[in-house]
């Protein structure tokens, strides 16, 4: 079958190829045909190294498609039926499952060390033990989530990720209130996903922050109040928070200079929400005086920071009484031909999400 596989991590671009054979199906597994999948920025990370990854390896976590087998021992799930792919399944004994953080389950990367694809040159990995830049894939059965009829594929798919992480970043993890102010810096998927969950939440200001004016554009109509460029930024808080800064910021980029902009924008006793995936190496620095002197607390939010499956409900159902719009995110489309295109508008930040159709 064909799926785009990056051969070493450091490469920027894939390689489809047409030999590739998704393998491991057996008990508590199901094979899946994937339709739809969005490009997420995790996926340019791992390919560049940011993020920890082995390779080969197929890109793409944000996935939904078909159920076509399912392995012995799996409940709830049978041929043809329609899921997403979660790339982050709970185990459900765990203490963090059982605490209801299954954003915090470590048991679905326990097999993102096990090859899940192969070829006649070895064995290759999928990205966060998932990897859908694939006509097929075989998964746990935790990680294939039944969706309704009326969600198409390619909806399914973004709250397979982005949605999920930047809706409940503002719902979950920072509780935005009613009528405060809020800075988004990073207007991507996620970031415009925050957007919206903050809107859900009625502030009253939302400020995209972004150096790309077509994000600018993109944020003020999913709801921004207003949106500025990083110079632009400091001026917006003066503005409109009379210099005090922002009651929640939102760090949406995964970079410590980014993140220690948001921290300087936070109002005294506000929120900063890490939403950014970042890398190991890169340290955020608060020094302890103005930690606990100016009181801001700093939320780190995985995976929107709360129970998945439930938050998945949560983005169907404001998606289905249209309080957020994510058609409209996707704003381009290629076959799995055209995904190295699709790769460089994501870099350039000329996409918000490209939906690859398989
Ligand atoms: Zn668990
Ligand atoms: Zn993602």
């Amino acid at each position: 079958m064909r799926a785009a596989v990056l051969h070493e991590i450091g490469q920027d671009k894939l390689e489809v190829l047409d030999d590739v054979e998704a393998v491991g199906f057996g008990p508590g597994k199901v094979r899946l045909r994937i339709r739809a999948t969005g490009l997420c920025h995790s996926d340019v990370s791992a390919m560049s190294g940011v993020l920890p990854q082995p390779a080969p390896f197929i890109p793409g976590h944000e996935g939904a498609g078909e159920v076509i087998d399912v392995g012995d021992g799996v409940s709830g799930l049978s041929a043809g039926d329609r899921v997403l792919v979660c790339w982050l399944p709970a185990c459900g004994t765990c203490p963090a499952c059982k605490r209801g953080q299954t954003q915090l389950c470590l048991a679905g990367f326990m097999n993102a060390g096990t090859p899940n694809f192969k070829r006649p040159g070895g064995d290759v990995f999928g990205f966060a033990g998932t990897g859908t830049f694939t006509e097929e894939v075989v998964v746990g059965a935790g990680c294939a989530v039944p969706i309704p009829d009326d969600v198409p594929f390619e909806i399914a798919a973004l709250i397979g990720c982005g949605v999920t992480t930047g809706l409940g970043a503002a719902i979950n993890t920072a509780q935005v209130e009613a009528g405060s102010s809020v800075a988004v810096i990073g207007c991507g998927g996620v970031g415009i996903s925050t957007v919206q969950g903050a809107r859900v939440r009625g502030a009253a200001q939302i400020v995209a922050v972004d150096p790309v004016a077509s994000r600018r554009e993109a944020a003020l109509r999913f709801g921004a109040t207003e949106a500025v460029s990083p110079d632009e930024f400091a001026d917006a808080r003066q503005r409109i928070t009379a210099g005090e800064g922002f009651d929640y910021v939102f760090e949406v980029v995964g970079k410590s200079a980014t993140a220690r902009t948001a921290y300087e924008n936070t109002r005294r006793g506000g929120t900063l929400c890490i939403v950014g995936a970042g890398a190991l190496d890169d340290n955020f620095q608060v020094n302890m005086f103005e930690l606990f002197f100016d009181e801001k607390r700093i939320l780190p939010s995985m995976y929107g920071g709360g129970d998945v499956l439930r938050s998945y409900e949560r983005a169907i159902a404001l998606w289905r009484a249209g309080r957020i719009d994510l058609a409209s995110m996707i704003t381009h489309r290629v076959r799995l031909d055209g995904i190295n295109d699709a790769l460089d508008q994501m870099r350039t930040g000329e996409s918000l999400r490209t939906c690859v159709e398989l």
